[in-house]
């Protein structure tokens, strides 16, 4: 076998890429690793993108790097600016945009999301933002300037943390325009979303619900954006900022179920449209779609920070035994079933929430009180599915030990 048909390959230089990589090395394997990413930078973490990068001028990469470990300095290469365009298993081949060939032995997809783009023609105007990589968010901090009309689609984290920064920035005004009813409805239930509301509101962020973007006006750049409802709002910038969509196109042709994210078992191994695993790649991170048995059967993708970093474990251990030639089947069999946990701070208010509170159909103030801080538990029929505090940090951190037990028992 030649040395580069031994090699790992990761495709995707982030999060979940670097995770794998660190738990492969912890798990003993010592071979050759190369990364492929799209960016040109090193990997960094990207919550502070929509919080402290976004207000701090003068914070770059050094600033949210992730170390990289002493056991990746060695037999690592990195192929930074690069993005992939197609995959073949059969030959065990990724090609990159400029043509060239990656062989690999092993190959996990680690290639994340990308914000889904503005429903309308932008008319190629200057002025329309969407937030997800480094360099978005530093184009987007050069254009929150104190008295800058801002716009931004969408109610989601992100819309939200948006509208927060660029409240606290100095803006002549902060407007969210969204289709849902609440902002953060899907996410946390109109409990939480009407409170955040308030709080956005109090700061003077101003939502248009049940709304849409019609149409935009300006020359060279947006100036204004005209609303479903007929409202005309001024607009210097506009942040689109209404989900993401898991870059798999690369993937196209390749036999992979990459539907809405990449099919995986529970070892994080592929899943072929006909139903045939593929034990030598894998998909990890946001990208990657697996069931959870805390929750049910259905496989998801899930958005959150620290399952990219339980994927990648999950990924780096069973991968180190398929390539020492063990059977991997016992390891595959043992239950996946990561909590998903979540934060986000806007203002001085900190959410933090343990499980998925989105398949919830009702929520309840179970401690405190909402317009202060308080804990809030999401229920599917009977059954716990999620909690989510505002402050209370030791309240919600308690529930991680009560889900496992009951909702694991399905
Ligand atoms: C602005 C922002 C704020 C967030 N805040 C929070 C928070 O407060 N709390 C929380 O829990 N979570 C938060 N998250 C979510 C969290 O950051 C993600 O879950 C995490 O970054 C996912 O890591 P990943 O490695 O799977 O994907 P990504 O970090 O998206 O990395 C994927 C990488 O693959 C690259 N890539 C894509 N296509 C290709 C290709 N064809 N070839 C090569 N490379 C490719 C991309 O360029 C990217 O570098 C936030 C996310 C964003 C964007």
């Amino acid at each position: 076998m030649d040395a580069d048909a031994r090699l790992v390959l990761i495709v995707g230089a982030s999060m979940a890429g670097l995770r794998t990589a660190e738990n492969l090395r912890r798990a003993g394997y010592a071979g050759p690793i190369t990364f492929l990413g799209a960016e040109p930078h090193a990997p960094y973490n990207r919550p502070p993108l929509s919080k402290e990068l976004l207000q701090t001028e003068g914070q770059g990469h050094d600033d949210v790097a992730f170390p990289i470990r002493s056991a990746l300095e060695e037999n690592v290469e990195w192929v930074l600016g690069r993005a992939a365009q197609s995959l073949d298993v059969e030959r065990q081949v990724v090609v990159d945009e400029t043509g060239a060939e990656h062989p690999y032995r092993a190959l996990v997809i680690a290639t994340g999301l990308r914000p889904k783009p503005l429903p309308i023609d932008d008319h190629g105007l200057a002025g329309i933002h969407v937030l997800r990589t480094l360099d978005d968010a530093v184009a987007l901090r050069e254009a929150l300037r104190p008295g800058a009309n801002v716009v931004i689609l969408g109610s989601g984290f992100i819309g939200c943390e948006i509208a927060a920064t660029a409240a606290k920035a100095g803006a002549a005004s902060v407007s969210v325009v969204s289709q849902s009813r609440i902002p953060l409805e899907r996410a946390l239930g109109p409990l939480l979303g009407a409170e955040v509301r308030r709080r956005h509101e109090a700061q003077g962020v101003r939502f248009f619900c049940e709304n849409g973007l019609f149409g935009l006006v300006g020359d060279p750049g947006v100036e204004r954006v005209i609303l479903t409802s007929g409202v005309m709002l001024e607009c210097d910038v506009l942040v689109v900022a209404i989900g993401s969509d898991a870059n798999t196109e690369w993937l196209e042709g390749s036999g992979l179920d990459a539907s809405d994210g990449v099919l995986v078992n529970g070892g994080m191994q592929a899943v072929r449209a006909d139903g045939q695993v593929l034990e030598n790649v894998y998909a990890v991170g946001d990208v990657a779609r697996y069931p959870n048995p805390l929750f049910d059967e259905v496989a998801r993708r899930v958005e959150h920070w620290n399952l990219p970093t339980e994927t990648g474990k999950r990924a780096g251990q069973v991968l180190a035994a398929h390539i020492r030639g063990d059977d991997c089947a016992t390891i595959v069999a043992a239950p996946f079933a990561p909590l998903p946990s979540f934060w986000s701070d806007q203002y001085d208010m900190h959410l933090l929430a343990f499980g998925l509170t989105y398949l919830a159909d009702r929520s309840e103030v179970v401690a405190g009180d909402l317009t202060d801080e308080c804990v809030v538990e999401y229920f599917r029929g009977d059954e716990l599915v999620g909690v989510c505090g505002i402050g209370m940090r030791g309240a919600v951190q308690s529930y991680r030990s009560r889900f496992a037990a009951p909702v694991a028992a399905h």
